[in-house]
């Protein structure tokens, strides 16, 4: 089958044929139907050889839809034909995290080398995929895989950061969202389903602020170094109750803490390398400051729930799989509107 490989440290991704998967005992054997590029992976091929926590090459996608094409022995639950979405964050499924369904904080997913599809796994842009067990399966039901398979990250992700701080978003609130790409404008809209506060989008272009405001934010700026102040002036000087940052470069963690109110939160969920610093007088009083990662497979489920609702309308640029190297240059250049797909 055809799948695409990052194969050496530093180089482009590459479509390369290799042999066709067959599902071990307890595994699932999916027909890939839709894969999401996220702007993890550049982050990925971006580290030294000595950063990378797995061997190459490795095929990359690590949101991922398909149909049930074979099932190995002892998988039940499930039938040829399926239509599902894929829980990415696999853990052991047994540690005191993964008993609660997190699996994306597994306590023992490294010590037994588990790693997600695309991150480690062989993962989902490619012909077939295998999944390590039904466990990380949700059906689809009607929905459609191509709109739907960014949900399993760019979803899940900024479904999980926000819903920590949902008590602080009553009426008359405040939300920023920095970075209106794959996830974030994704966040634009489960903030304008699942809270009353005002939505304020960031970012480097008109073109992703036009976006930013036909996803039902209520304001969109542009990202620079007068945002913070920008943002406390709307909001009469009280600053934001909570700050997404999905860039997390080192001038959007500053502004981020430097638009938050007090008692707000602030979440850094991208890689960019920018980090707050705390302690007495660094930020407003008692912000909080935190980064999680990816969210839990009733997270997932729940967020497949909004859409089925039709809440959430995922931008979706679509390419075929030999395509799919000019969809990461797109990306790393910035100019991906919402979520590449790739149809494998
Ligand atoms: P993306 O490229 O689709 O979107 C990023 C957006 O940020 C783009 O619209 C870009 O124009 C904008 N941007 C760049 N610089 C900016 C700045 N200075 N101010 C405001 N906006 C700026 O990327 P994505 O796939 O949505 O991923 C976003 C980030 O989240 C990446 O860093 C990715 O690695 C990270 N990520 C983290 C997790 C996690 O679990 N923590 C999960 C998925 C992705
Ligand atoms: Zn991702
Ligand atoms: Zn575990």
């Amino acid at each position: 089958m055809k799948a695409l490989q990052y194969r050496t440290v530093g180089a482009a991704p590459e479509v390369v044929t290799v042999p066709d998967p067959e599902p071990g005992p307890g595994q699932v054997l999916l027909k890939v139907t839709a894969a999401g590029v996220c702007h993890s992976d550049i982050a990925v091929m971006s580290w030294p050889a000595e950063q990378l926590p797995f061997p190459l090459p490795l095929t990359l996608g690590h949101e991922g839809a398909g149909t049930v094409a074979a099932l190995g022995d002892g998988v039940t639950g499930f039938a040829e034909g399926d239509a599902v979405a894929v829980y990415g964050p696999w853990g052991c499924g047994s540690c005191w995290m993964c008993a609660q369904g997190k699996e994306n904080y597994c306590l023992r997913a490294a010590e037994l080398g588990i790693h997600p599809p695309g991150l480690g796994a062989p993962g989902a842009i490619a012909e077939y995929m295998i999944v390590d067990s039904p466990r990380h399966l949700v059906p689809l039901g009607a929905l459609d895989p191509v709109k739907t398979v960014p949900l399993t990250d760019a979803g899940l992700t900024p479904y999980h950061a926000l819903k920590r701080s949902l008590p602080k978003l009553v009426p008359g609130s405040t939300a920023v969202v920095i970075g209106t790409g794959g996830l974030g404008h994704v966040a634009v809209q489960l903030l304008r389903a699942m809270t009353a506060a005002r939505v304020v989008a960031l970012d480097v272009t008109e073109e992703k602020l036009a976006l930013a405001r036909a996803v039902g934010a209520h304001e969109a700026l542009l990202s620079d170094a007068s945002a913070a102040a920008s943002v406390r002036e709307l909001t009469g000087g009280r600053g934001a109750e909570v700050v997404l940052d999905f860039v997390g470069a080192p001038p959007t963690t500053a502004a981020a803490g430097a638009m938050a109110a007090v008692e707000g939160d602030v979440t850094i969920v991208g890689l960019g390398g920018g980090t707050l610093p705390v302690g007495f007088g660094a930020l407003p009083y008692e912000v909080s400051v935190t980064s999680p990662y990816w969210g839990t497979r009733a997270e997932l489920v729940e967020v497949l729930d909004l859409a089925r609702a039709g809440a959430v309308d995922v931008h979706v640029e679509t390419y075929g799989l030999d395509e799919a190297p000019e969809a990461y240059e797109r990306l790393h250049a910035g100019r991906i509107e919402g979520r590449a797909v790739i149809l494998p």
